[in-house]
């Protein structure tokens, strides 16, 4: 087995003084700290790589904090920490109502901050945990740790990763529709996103498949949908 894997917090702050603080708190607690700087350059990288939690300030440079906010949402359920100079109440609110999860003003105390970002990862995997274990065939989903085991290897897998994961064990060997996968892990309002699937199939791939560009366990059936073999399967 691999060692634990890290859990991973996104930075998009503008302000190196406050960025800098912020990853070396995170780092001290055996975090994973990525900085960016602009919404842009958030957006891009949580679209490829999901975190298990953002610290946003809300002043960047180039977007509006509030529309990151919806941005992000559109995609992910990652627990939000939003960062502001602003303390007027009703901002704050907007940000909330955006998708935010907790915010905190400037200044700030970084283990203030570290303890409540603790709190919000642990309640976005809090659902999760009274479940058993489950199983496809040699993957097995173990949920208390959340830990994806393949043969001899673990991953830790991000919230998103792991809903969809979650769905096609708990229907293995079952092809699982476009639509119905949409609606289970992005929601309602995003059945049309087959982009997103791309994207999180090819993840999975790469955690469970020995050649990932050559698929047998995940298995695509063009224009219906995907489906999670127990063993492995000849392409349909
Ligand atoms: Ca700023």
């Amino acid at each position: 087995m691999k060692d634990e894997p890290v859990i991973t917090v996104l930075i998009a702050e503008d302000d190196l003084r406050y960025r800098r603080l912020l990853a070396v708190t995170f780092r001290q607690k055996q975090y994973q700290a990525i900085e960016v700087a602009s919404g842009r350059d958030l957006l891009d990288r949580l679209f490829h790589r999901e975190s298990d939690l953002v610290v946003l300030d809300l002043g960047l440079p180039d977007m509006d904090g509030l529309n990151v906010c919806t941005r992000i949402r559109q995609f992910t359920n990652v627990p939000i920490m939003i960062l502001t100079a602003d303390d007027s109440e009703s901002r704050l609110i907007e940000a909330l109502e955006a998708g935010a999860d907790d915010y905190m003003t400037k200044p700030f105390s970084p283990e203030e901050l570290a303890a409540r970002a603790r709190a919000l990862i642990r309640r976005s995997y809090a659902m999760y945990d009274l479940e058993s274990d489950l199983v496809c065939g040699d993957v097995r989903l173990m949920t208390h740790r959340r830990v994806l085991a393949v043969r001899d290897e673990s991953f830790r897998l991000t919230p998103t990763e792991w809903r969809l994961m979650r769905e096609f064990v708990l229907h293995c060997g079952e092809v699982l529709t476009h639509e119905y996968l949409l609606q289970k892990v992005w929601g309602l309002q995003h059945v049309e996103e087959h982009e997103y699937l791309r994207v999180y199939i090819r993840n999975l791939r790469r955690y469970i498949e020995k050649d990932p560009r050559h698929p047998h366990r995940l298995i695509s059936y063009v224009g219906v949908g995907y489906a999670l073999h127990p063993g492995d399967t000849a392409l349909p």
